[in-house]
């Protein structure tokens, strides 16, 4: 079930969605759609309305919800809506999916289009796939196939080449801080912009955190862990790095404020001060150099916007490897 309050008006769906529709009421609308699962980007919002919105058969530009159809559906028995998906994180088998395609052979009993969720798509075992591939290519009339996988990469490629991608654009920085502040209707404090730098790719996530004032794990600790206290470095990615980056900026940033003597209420660590002076001093480090080093990373992030191709966990990591 969505959240509240959460659905296609989210201002990073739109674009996709009124996409959607234009296809739907131009009837170039592809049959078979692959949907990577990104729950705190509102993948579940957009798929629960597309799916009411091809049942519907009144629709306009948004499901009617009072057709026979879309009623059907509320009550959550609409014979023309099929969902299949992994069982406790089991293979999806090639008798579940002969079965739902022979479900899908009978006419549909409310004159609207047929409709499949698919989730969970790489947990279908290869004959599983393969017995999907005929339909995917020639789908029985007004039938839609909505395919969500979490792993998109793991499809088979035959797969993956029979539906349209439609993947969900990354919100940037700025904008989900627009969005978050109108929907707490306040300002957002300097450490939810912050917050919002970081997970930008993860908008609903930031909202449920600012709501409940549980954030997650400090990256910015975490780090600063590694280097004054010898703890493990955290492992780079390429989803990963860039949060990474930025949290170390954030921390020689700080860096820069200790040795600036600003006050402890201003700092991001209050209770590491003593650990991180202690560092500073051990190691000699002054205004300048902390202030290259933040030079350096301004340069990865630039380069690698700029420049396909390159290794930024690499780079990030050479970066690291000079303050251990
Ligand atoms: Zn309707």
């Amino acid at each position: 079930m969505a959240a509240r309050g959460v659905n296609v008006s989210l201002p990073w769906l739109r674009t996709l969605w009124q996409n959607l529709v234009r296809e739907q009421q131009q009837g170039t609308l592809a049959h078979a759609h692959c949907i990577p699962w990104q729950p705190d980007l509102g993948t579940a919002a957009l798929v629960d309305e597309w799916i009411k919105l091809l049942l519907c058969t009144q629709s306009q530009k948004r499901a009617c919800g009072q057709c026979k159809s879309c009623l059907l559906h509320q009550a959550g028995n609409h014979p023309d809506f099929y969902r299949l998906g992994s069982v406790d994180g089991k293979v999806i088998s090639v008798d579940q999916v002969r079965e739902l395609l022979a479900k899908l052979q009978q006419t549909p009993n409310q004159a609207g289009a047929k409709v499949v969720w698919l989730q969970d798509a790489e947990k279908l075992s290869v004959t599983a796939a393969n017995a999907l591939l005929k339909t995917l290519e020639e789908p029985t009339r007004a039938t839609y196939f909505i395919v969500t996988p979490e792993r998109t990469e793991r499809l088979l490629p035959t797969l993956r080449s029979r539906m349209q991608l439609q993947r969900i654009p990354q919100p940037g920085a700025e904008e989900v801080a627009q969005w978050l502040a109108q929907r707490l209707q306040r300002v957002l404090t300097a450490e939810e912009q912050n917050y919002c730098q970081r997970y930008a790719d993860r908008p609903l996530a930031l909202l449920q955190w600012a709501e409940s004032g549980d954030y997650p794990s400090d990256d910015l600790a975490e780090l600063n862990e590694s280097f004054t206290a010898g703890a493990a470095l955290p492992a780079l990615t390429k989803t990963n790095w860039q949060g990474w980056l930025l949290a170390t900026e954030q921390w020689l940033q700080m860096l820069i404020r200790l040795q600036q003597n600003v006050a402890v209420t201003q700092l991001q660590l209050p209770q590491q001060r003593e650990s991180v002076e202690n560092w500073l001093r051990q190691h000699n480090y002054q205004v300048t150099e902390l202030s290259s080093w933040l030079q350096l990373c301004y340069a990865i992030r630039q380069r690698t916007n700029e420049q396909s191709g390159l290794n930024g966990p690499l780079l990030l990591k050479e970066l690291w490897m000079r303050w251990l």
